[in-house]
């Protein structure tokens, strides 16, 4: 008994192992490869010694795969001990008339760093069998006799009479005692036809003893046709009486053994069908000259050579033996260590590339031996193929990304940026690598809060896939030391499924065109300031003209003058415009609040503009009453609405003015019925010189910074400005003001 237990064990264990009554086996748990057996468990199953080293599942399946599979599973991974009765039938036709019921024990043992198996048998009679079955359910109890037909009778004559039947017989039957005396065929004449009948005749006849490992019978057990396998035997015997030939029958149900078998070939037939079917090339080559022994359908055409089981590697693979793949076999086999190489560029038979992925791996022999190497292989030409792409496509990116003059960068889906361009690095004296973004203050130089306020500026575009567009002043341009304007754009990126993948963005250096802004910001604010003094002169002297015309008689001259002076009213409110542009630029516009009535400033400005226009204004006015604004500011603002609704609705007729008092705020709108406003223009209408540029438009003049000024007299009065518009149809231009109550 070489490897045993008792080999290492004391003289005293090795003579209770070998003396007690407890059948004990101990096998490995991975192959259930049977390492000690004690004589008393040699006798349970009319073994000898020789069964050491085999399999116990091939020794005693009985005792393995009956009802126990899951049990010793259970106990393999989480270990434990589990008990139960079991029954078994001997091999031995002789001794089938033995019922042996035994208390079977299974438990893990670790020894010498092995996890085993310890299975101990240890026999009980008949009777405590029972009393043990009775005290549990009467469920299972049913279920019990019912699923293992384990039954004795002795049949006499040619049609099988039961003369005597042990009570699991007569309830396994489900007939009751009056089958005794009856022939079995009469009660089951289903049987009369199968071969448990002809063996039956062939024992009574030739009184020979028949034992069938497993045979298939088919019975109708009350009114259910059951399938069973029955391990059986047939003893010939004289009945009691001693006048007729008789047979002793024990049959023992295996059906549950036969399915548990058929189960476990089904997962190795499903085994063997998943290796087949794999994605992944499989091959197993035994020993040292890589003979194929194992190819599953896909290895052809990942490797590229068709493969004969039973060939060696070198006559299927020509020139393999000089390459540095096949020396890794040969290490792998020699070395007993797992290889794995990844993208190995690869010649097939047709003179292809491929890149393959490749894993070879030892197995062992049960002496621990390298007997096979099993390679892996799947072909990632394709991948490989498209990751070169990929890097082509990054490298095309990003060399266009550093030929541009912009600062470039782009983020993830979630906003956070992953990629710089050199320039930021150039430009800004952020330290290079470093996220430029991840550092606002230092960037834009700007508080804490106000890089917040940025920040969630960037996130709202993120989260509304809105492209961001703001103009920046970088802190220190490098080159200057000096503050640098940057107008600062990203736009989402788009894949097929029309989900964000990404964002790019730029930073475009607008430092030049802001300085040639400010340049004419200052020459419109100098030049109007300039223009002031002589038009303020020139308004004195044409009415004084205009006043001395008028004395003098001259009434055709004096109206001429009065002209004059109206058009030097306009170019004084047009100076005054470009003059308050200049203040609202440098700050410098100021709010003079004072208490008034709103009704009254809104009939006082209809008026005034009524007499300039030959549309009709209508107003619409609801009672607002006082309110505390900068009244001057407040008028100057309806009369742009207003002019401006007459202004560009030529073919109207009527404008509508309506004031409200809505809770907490007032509103003013002004209606109008001409050529509205383009939907995606509306946004642009209040910044400073624009105008929209349209057929409709172009012969109506304006400089584009009525609204400018009108909206930051509103936002400087916390007001709101806006505008509902729809092309052809006219505009509502309104403001809102919050009131005290
Ligand atoms: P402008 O001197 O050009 O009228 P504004 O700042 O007052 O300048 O207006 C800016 C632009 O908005 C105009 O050029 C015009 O295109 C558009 N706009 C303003 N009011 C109206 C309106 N009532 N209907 C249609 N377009 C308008």
């Amino acid at each position: 008994m070489a490897d045993s237990i008792s080999d290492v064990s004391s003289e005293l264990f090795r003579t209770i192992l070998m003396n007690t009554s407890i059948g004990i086996v101990w096998m490995d748990s991975e192959n259930f490869k049977i390492k000690t057996i004690n004589p008393a468990l040699l006798d349970v199953f009319d073994l000898d010694e020789n069964c050491i080293g085999k399999s116990g599942l091939d020794v005693f399946p009985d005792l393995i795969l009956k009802d126990n599979v899951e049990i010793i599973s259970d106990i393999i991974i989480n270990g434990g001990k589990h008990k139960h009765v079991i029954q078994l039938l001997k091999n031995d036709a002789e001794k089938s008339d033995d019922v042996q019921f035994f208390v079977l024990e299974i438990s893990r043992v670790n020894f010498e760093n092995e996890f085993g198996l310890m299975i101990t048998l240890r026999q009980i009679g008949e009777r405590l069998f029972f009393e043990k079955r009775m005290a549990e359910s009467k469920d299972k109890f049913d279920y019990q006799v019912a699923g293992s037909l384990f039954s004795k009778a002795i049949l006499v004559g040619e049609d099988a009479q039961i003369e005597i039947a042990n009570e699991r017989m007569i309830l396994t039957l489900g007939k009751g005692y009056n089958i005794l005396g009856s022939s079995i065929f009469d009660f089951f004449p289903e049987l009369k036809s199968q071969k448990i009948a002809e063996l039956y005749k062939l024992c009574l006849e030739e009184e020979t003893k028949i034992f069938e490992r497993c045979i298939p019978i088919e019975i109708n057990i009350n009114g259910v046709l059951k399938h069973l396998f029955l391990k059986f035997a047939l003893k010939p015997i004289t009945n009691k009486k001693g006048d007729q030939k008789a047979v002793l029958l024990s049959v023992l149900n295996i059906t549950d053994l036969v399915l548990a078998k058929q189960k476990l070939y089904d997962r190795e037939a499903l085994l063997k069908h998943f290796i087949e079917n794999l994605p992944v090339a499989i091959n197993v080559l035994e020993g040292k000259d890589f003979v194929y022994r194992v190819s599953n359908k896909i290895s052809e055409s990942v490797w590229g050579y068709k493969i004969d089981i039973g060939t060696r590697v070198i006559d299927t693979v020509p020139g393999i033996e000089g390459r540095p793949i096949f020396k890794n076999l040969q290490k792998v086999f020699n070395e007993g260590i797992q290889y794995e190489k990844k993208e190995y560029e690869y010649v097939d038979a047709k003179g292809n590339t491929q890149y393959i992925n490749y894993i070879f791996q030892p197995i062992r022999d049960v002496n621990g031996n390298v007997k096979y190497v099993m390679t892996l292989g799947y072909d990632v030409s394709e991948e490989l193929k498209y990751k070169k792409q990929l890097r082509e496509n990054e490298k095309k990116f990003k060399t266009l990304a550093e030929s541009m003059p912009q600062l470039v960068w782009t983020a993830d889906n979630e906003g956070s940026a992953d990629y710089f361009n050199s320039n930021w690095y150039t430009v800004t004296d952020i330290p290079y690598g470093e996220n430029p973004w991840g550092n606002l203050e230092k960037l834009l130089g700007v508080s804490p809060s106000e890089a917040k306020v940025l920040t969630a500026e960037w996130y709202n575009c993120i989260a509304n896939k809105k492209v961001y567009e703001k103009e920046m002043l970088f802190n220190n341009y490098k080159k200057t030391g000096k503050k640098h304007w940057y107008l600062v754009r990203a736009i989402p990126i788009y894949n097929d499924e029309k989900m964000v993948d990404s964002w790019i963005g730029t930073c475009t250096d607008i430092d030049d065109f802001k300085q040639l802004q400010q340049q004419k910001d200052d020459f419109l604010g100098i030049a109007s300031h300039e223009l002031k003094t002589p038009l303020t002169s020139l308004k004195l002297y044409s009415q004084y003209m205009g006043r001395n015309l008028q004395n003098l008689g001259d009434t055709a001259n004096a109206s001429v003058a009065r002209k004059m002076d109206e058009q030097i009213n306009k170019l004084t409110e047009l100076i005054a415009e470009l003059l308050d542009v200049t203040k609202i630029q440098n700050g410098r516009i100021e709010l003079k609040s004072s208490k008034f009535d709103f009704n009254d400033l809104v009939n006082e400005v209809v008026e005034e503009q009524q007499m300039a226009s030959r549309h009709q204004i209508l107003v619409n006015a609801k009672p607002v009453g006082m309110i505390e604004a900068d009244r001057h500011r407040l008028s100057q603002v309806m009369s742009n609405l207003i002019g401006n609704a007459i202004k560009y609705s030529p073919d109207a007729d009527k404008v509508v003015v309506t004031a409200e008092h809505l809770g907490c705020k007032i509103r003013f709108c002004v209606q109008d019925y001409g050529i509205g406003i383009p939907e995606e223009k509306i946004e642009h209408v209040f910044k400073q010189y624009y105008r929209v540029s349209g057929e409709k438009e172009h012969t109506i003049p304006g400089l584009g910074i009525g609204l400018y000024i009108s909206a930051e007299i509103i936002k400087r009065s916390n007001g709101n400005i806006y505008v509902n518009s729809e092309r052809g149809k006219g505009s509502n231009f309104c403001f809102e003001l919050p009131v005290k109550n």
